[in-house]
């Protein structure tokens, strides 16, 4: 149960990460419910639906790709005193698992049903890559699975504040309407294009494909710094030639060398797709956010496949 008034006498202590305040349990040292989301989205949905009743923190820095993302002793220890722990289960980022089985509660968004979750080998990446098995993490690239999870943020803090619940339901409500909107820009911005084949840097788009009818063949497997062999990336230019792609997509947070060189194989233009694995400190200065950057990926698709 939080005690808000115990927890007032804590304002004083600065930081987190202090253990044995004996709080009573719940709420932070400033009453807010202390959230912990391990990379981008999941952090962007969090402060969407709490507003200002929640203190979210994110275990991935501005600018760092989360996969296999290491945790310092102290975000360990931000993941033990949190009220909530929100991840993506699945070996997606190995130290939070982990890291959560110490904490309060917590919750792996991949583990509901309804996400209809698809296996890592349906994903188009290459033969040869090191064993990625299981099934693939990158639910948040579809609008409409992101609403399955905002639904079930939305129940958790819910269920640990249920005096706000009220006002969670309304936030979740409004976000879920724009993820609502996008998806529709999204079925009628890719309804009627002339190509359908997608070439990425590894394999985050497969859930986005799945939703509106494309085809992805990604250079790189399910994790963004696994390195395609030579006869990988000799098949994709023949492919790119043979589809008619006319760009090759490549990533703001991992280096586009691979992609260029595969441009330069198949004599086909290189543009961003950005797969929202997080966002730079430049990015959300300029008030960039998961809307925004899937508005312009959706641009960014209806130029290379020649959509109408
Ligand atoms: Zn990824």
């Amino acid at each position: 149960m939080r005690n808000r008034a115990a927890v007032g006498l804590f304002v004083v202590v600065a930081g987190l990460g202090l253990t044995g305040c004996g709080t009573g349990g719940g709420g932070g040292k400033d009453g807010r419910l202390q959230v912990v989301a391990s990379f981008y989205p999941l952090f962007e949905a969090t402060r969407a639906v709490g507003g200002d009743l929640v203190k979210v923190t994110n275990l991935t820095a501005a600018g760092v790709e989360p996969h296999d993302v290491e945790l310092s002793t102290r975000q360990v220890d931000v993941i033990e005193d949190a009220d909530v722990v929100l991840y993506l289960g699945r070996g997606f980022q190995p130290a939070v698992e982990k890291a959560s089985r110490r904490a309060k509660t917590a919750l792996d968004l991949l583990a509901a049903d309804e996400l209809g979750l698809l296996a890592a080998s349906e994903s188009d990446h290459g033969p040869g890559e090191e064993g990625e098995e299981g099934e693939d993490p990158h639910i948040w690239l579809d609008p409409v699975r992101m609403i399955t999870v905002v639904e079930r943020i939305q129940a958790v803090l819910a269920e640990k504040d249920p005096a706000n619940a009220g006002t969670y339901a309304a936030n979740a409500n409004a976000f879920i309407d724009r993820l609502r909107a996008l998806d529709a820009d999204f079925r009628q911005g890719l309804a009627s294009c002339r190509r359908r084949h997608i070439v990425t840097s590894h394999a985050a788009f497969t859930y986005l494909a799945d939703r509106y009818d494309l085809e992805q063949e990604a250079i790189a497997g399910l994790a963004p710094e696994s390195e395609p062999n030579p006869k990988r990336l000799a098949e994709l230019a023949d492919q790119v030639k043979a589809d008619g792609t006319t760009t090759i997509f490549y990533e703001t947070l991992v280096s586009p060398k691979v992609a260029e060189a595969l441009a330069r194989e198949a004599r086909v233009t290189t543009a961003v797709l950005n797969p929202l694995e997080g966002l730079t400190t430049e990015e959300l200065a300029a008030g960039e956010s998961y809307e925004t950057v899937m508005r312009r990926n959706l641009q960014a698709l209806r130029t290379a496949l020649g959509c109408s």
